[in-house]
C-alpha cells in the first residue's frame, strides 16, 4: 500500500489515482495525513477491505511529506562504513551517533532549496521509516512491525556549521528550512521483496554521486529502532533518517558542495525519487 499527502490532504494511490481518505471514508479518517499513524492498524484494515475506491489522476508537484509533523525526528550518523570513512570518523561499533533533524525543516518531495549564506551545503540521500505504532523498548527481531512504511530522505547538511566549534554538532546544521525532504509517498514494507536491502541513490545534475544498498547498513532499520526504543519511545508519525552511503560532497576531493542552480534527485528503488533545486539566499 502506498499512502501520500497532497495538498495537505491524506491520500491512497492507486498508480497514478489518488483516493482521498477522508472522502472514501465518509470522515472516519481525518484529511490530515500525520494523524492517520494515531490509528494506524485501524487504517490499514480499512484501506484493505476497500479496494474498489475510485481514484482521480493527480499533480505530483501537489504532493507534500507522507509524515508533514513527526512529533519527533531522529536521524543517524555514520551508518555506512564507506562513509564514516570519508567523513574522517571511526566506524561506530556498538552505537552509532544520534542527532535530530528539528520538525519544522521536513518538507516535500519536490521544490526549491535556499542555500545559507556562506555555508557549504552538502547532500546525504536516506531510506526513511515512519512510526505506525508506538515502540518502546523493542527488540529488534519485532521491530519492522512499529514501521507504518518507508520513503526517501534527504537528510541536507550545511557542513560549516555542522564542523564549527569544539565539537561536530549534527542538529541545527540539518535543520535549515527545507533541509529534510521526505517522499515522494509512503511504502508499506510488505511491498517489498527485502526491505533490509533497498538500493539508494543521488545525483546532482545527472551526474550519480551516492550508490549504495541499505544491506550495507551498520544499524539496520530494527537494530536502530532497538536502539532508539531503549531509551526514547518512538510515536506514531515519528521519522527515522537511517544514515547514508558513502559520496557526499564533504568526502570528495577536493570538497564539492550544492550551487545555485544545482538539482539534486535522490532515490530509493521500489520507493521513488525527490527532485529538489538550490537557490542562494535572497533568491528564494
Ligand atoms: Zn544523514
Amino acid at each position: 500500500m502506498r499512502i501520500a499527502n497532497l495538498d495537505d490532504r491524506l491520500v491512497l494511490l492507486d498508480g497514478n489515482r489518488a483516493i482521498d481518505v477522508a472522502k472514501a471514508s465518509d470522515g472516519r479518517f481525518d484529511a490530515d495525513p500525520q494523524r492517520v499513524y494515531e490509528r494506524w492498524a485501524e487504517f490499514r484494515s480499512w484501506a484493505a477491505s476497500a479496494p474498489d475506491l475510485p481514484g482521480e489522476l493527480f499533480d505530483p508537484a501537489a504532493l507534500g511529506s507522507p509524515a508533514p509533523r513527526p512529533a519527533q525526528v531522529f536521524a543517524i550518523g555514520l551508518n555506512y562504513a564507506e562513509h564514516a570513512r570519508e567523513a574522517g570518523f571511526e566506524t561506530p561499533d556498538t552505537a552509532p551517533p544520534v542527532f535530530t533533524k528539528f520538525p519544522a525543516c521536513i518538507t516535500g518531495p519536490y521544490g526549491e532549496v535556499v542555500l545559507p549564506a556562506g555555508g557549504h551545503t552538502d547532500w546525504e540521500v536516506e531510506l526513511v521509516a515512519v512510526i505506525g505504532h508506538r515502540a518502546e523498548r523493542v527488540p529488534a527481531a519485532r521491530a519492522w512491525s512499529h514501521v507504518a512504511g518507508l520513503a526517501v530522505g534527504q537528510d541536507l547538511s550545511e557542513r560549516a556549521s555542522q564542523l564549527a566549534g569544539p565539537a561536530p554538532q549534527f542538529s541545527l546544521a540539518k535543520s535549515f528550512p527545507r533541509f529534510g525532504p521526505v517522499g515522494p509517498w509512503l511504502v508499506t514494507p510488505d511491498e517489498f521483496d527485502d526491505p533490509d536491502d533497498l538500493e539508494l541513490s543521488c545525483s546532482v545534475n545527472g551526474e550519480v554521486v551516492q550508490s549504495g544498498r541499505t544491506s550495507r547498513l551498520l544499524f539496520g532499520v530494527p537494530a536502530i529502532l532497538e536502539h532508539l526504543s531503549a531509551v526514547v519511545p518512538l510515536l506514531p508519525g515519528d521519522v527515522v533518517f537511517t544514515g547514508t552511503p558513502p559520496g557526499v560532497g564533504m568526502g570528495s576531493t577536493p570538497p564539492r558542495y550544492l550551487a545555485a542552480g544545482d538539482e539534486l534527485v535522490s532515490s530509493v528503488t521500489g520507493i521513488g525519487e525527490l527532485r529538489h533545486t538550490f537557490v542562494a539566499a535572497g533568491e528564494g
